[in-house]
């Protein structure tokens, strides 16, 4: 290649470069003003997009501006949602302990009427306890004939003495009742029975009979023939007959058979 094509090759390639370059030149009157309010104007208009750090100090900080949010109100935003997730979890394990909680005591009842039963069976077979005394009354068990009235055994059955005496603590005519010791059927009534004084006899139709004997003058309740119940009063404690101290003189005969009433009786 010689010097001067050289040269015209680059002409014209400064040439080509020209006509592209020139005609954006000619769109504006003075290609170096344009050229600096071009730049101004790109700088003016990115400023609405990329702000600087100052001006996000000044003007975007505000909780509702995304881009605004500092660490510290990242933080606070993030504690917050983890507040609000563990409020929630509260709540759902609320929810699930009162729906156990009702489902307890949807169960109660089936569980409580197997649990309930046997606090109530002891209830029950206390309440009967305290009844327990007339209960087996009836079916043959026995009262003590002085109910609470103060007494000592001086002699029981044996050496020719058939019953057992009951001391009394009061010495005196009508101050101690007799009950019956059992129901049945009055047997023997009277004022003068042998050495027994006034003295009174039942049958209690179970093959057992009872005799009281010694008892205070004219206190008989019942005659021969009547009917009484356990625990009627049927006469006061007294010294007639062979006696030498008011004690109520009882026998108990099974299947007339004598039997000593300490031991067989509640005395
Ligand atoms: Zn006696």
């Amino acid at each position: 290649m010689t010097p001067a094509r050289g040269l015209g090759t680059m002409v014209a390639v400064c040439a080509l470069v020209a006509g592209v370059a020139i005609p954006a030149y000619a769109a504006t009157q003075t290609p170096a003003a344009n050229a600096e309010a071009s730049t101004w104007d790109e700088a003016s208009s990115e400023s609405q997009a990329f702000s600087s750090s100052g001006d996000l100090a000044s003007a975007d900080l505000t909780s509702t501006s995304y881009s605004a949010r500092t660490a510290d109100e990242i933080s606070q935003i993030d504690a917050e949602r983890k507040a609000l997730v563990r409020a929630k979890e509260q709540q759902a394990q609320q929810e699930e302990a009162a729906a156990a909680q009702q489902a307890q005591q949807q169960a109660a009842p089936a569980q409580g009427s197997p649990a309930a039963a046997p606090q109530e069976a002891p209830a029950a077979a206390a309440a009967p306890a305290e009844p327990a005394p007339a209960a087996p009354a009836a079916n043959g068990s026995w009262i003590n004939p002085l109910g609470g009235a103060g007494y000592y055994i001086s002699r029981s059955v044996g050496s020719g003495h058939e019953g057992s005496d009951m001391v009394t603590t009061s010495q005196a005519d009508y101050t101690v009742p007799i009950y019956a010791a059992k129901a049945g059927t009055v047997i023997t009534s009277g004022e003068v029975v042998g050495g027994w004084g006034n003295t009174i006899a039942i049958d209690h139709g179970d093959g057992t009979t009872t005799l009281y004997g010694h008892m205070s003058p004219g206190s008989r309740q019942v005659e021969v023939g009547a009917t009484v119940t356990q625990g009627q009063m049927i006469g006061y404690v007294g010294s007639t007959g062979r006696s030498t101290a008011h004690h109520l003189h009882i026998e108990l005969r099974i299947n007339g058979a004598i039997v000593d009433p300490v031991g067989n009786l509640p005395i």
